[in-house]
């Protein structure tokens, strides 16, 4: 009997810690591990020595493997009879593709599983001091890409103008100054508190806070790039007074059991 199977895992934002216990299961018991370029490798380094790896990584106007190769290899691994992890950034559902991936699994009957992770929409902010929603500032929050696909109709920044809640923009780096001018022009106050925070979580993460007005203009000369989000609301405000300088545990302080220590497989 064919027993291939695949989880499609999210390595969280970046900081290795924040992968799941589950999720970290999976990684330790894979045959095959297929990763994109946002997940840390501290993860993939906690593999069994069996464990093949491959690099799928994305980048924005950069696919060094198209989707469907991307979904052939899924599907060759696993009517193969491998465990295969699909690891991918964040949460596997929140853009990136993994619904799409979870559809060819299912149209071609390959057993699967969804292991959520924490998407960098979400807790990505956290570590940049700025609550996604809070009591007295944003009663909702909403996830959008700036980046839609080719054919596809563009956001309707007039509708997203006007909402109250917080909004979080992925993909959205190439657009940024039209961005914010667009939802000046449909109605945010220019003086809408704003943010761009890029690497979220990772050691190398940088942010910049400003206002629709001002933003586009600072994240150019503070050289912030992709993958980066752009967060526009009040709660951007709080980043003052609630930053941190987050605890960086690797994989091996966590889990001193492990067979591999982080530190020791990547070297
Ligand atoms: N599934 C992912 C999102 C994939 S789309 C998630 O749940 O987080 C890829 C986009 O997500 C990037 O272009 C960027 O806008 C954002 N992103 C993902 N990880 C990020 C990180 N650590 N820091 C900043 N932006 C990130």
């Amino acid at each position: 009997m064919n027993k291939g199977y695949v989880w499609l895992v999210g390595a969280g934002p970046g900081d290795a810690g924040l992968i799941t216990v589950k999720g970290l299961h999976c990684i330790q018991s894979a045959d095959v591990i297929v990763y994109d370029r946002l997940v840390n490798p501290e993860l993939i380094a906690l593999r069994s020595d069996h464990c093949e790896i491959i690099n799928v990584g994305k980048e924005h106007d950069y696919h060094p493997i198209p989707q469907e190769e991307i979904n052939q290899i899924l599907l060759r691994h696993a009517q193969a009879g491998k465990q295969v992890v699909r690891l991918k950034g964040g949460d596997p559902y929140v853009f990136g593709r993994g619904g799409e991936e979870a559809e060819v699994l299912a149209q071609h009957g390959i057993k699967f599983e969804i292991v959520p992770g924490i998407s960098s929409s979400i807790g990505g902010l956290s570590y940049a001091g700025i609550p996604v929603t809070h009591r007295n500032h944003a009663s909702s929050f909403h996830v959008v890409t700036g980046h839609t696909s080719q054919g596809n109709e563009q956001q309707n920044w007039k509708i997203l103008a006007q909402l109250e809640g917080t909004l979080i923009i992925l993909m959205g780096m190439t657009r940024l100054m039209d961005i914010c001018q667009q939802l000046i022009l449909y109605g945010k106050s220019p003086t809408t508190p704003a943010a761009v925070i890029m690497y979220a979580s990772h050691s190398k993460q940088k942010s910049v806070t400003g206002t629709l007005e001002t933003l586009a203009a600072k994240v150019e000369e503070k050289e912030l790039h992709a993958p980066a989000l752009i967060v526009v609301g009040d709660v951007v405000n709080l980043a003052e007074t609630l930053s941190f300088s987050p605890t960086y545990l690797t994989l091996g302080e966590l889990f001193p059991t492990l067979e591999n220590s982080a530190e020791e497989a990547i070297s």
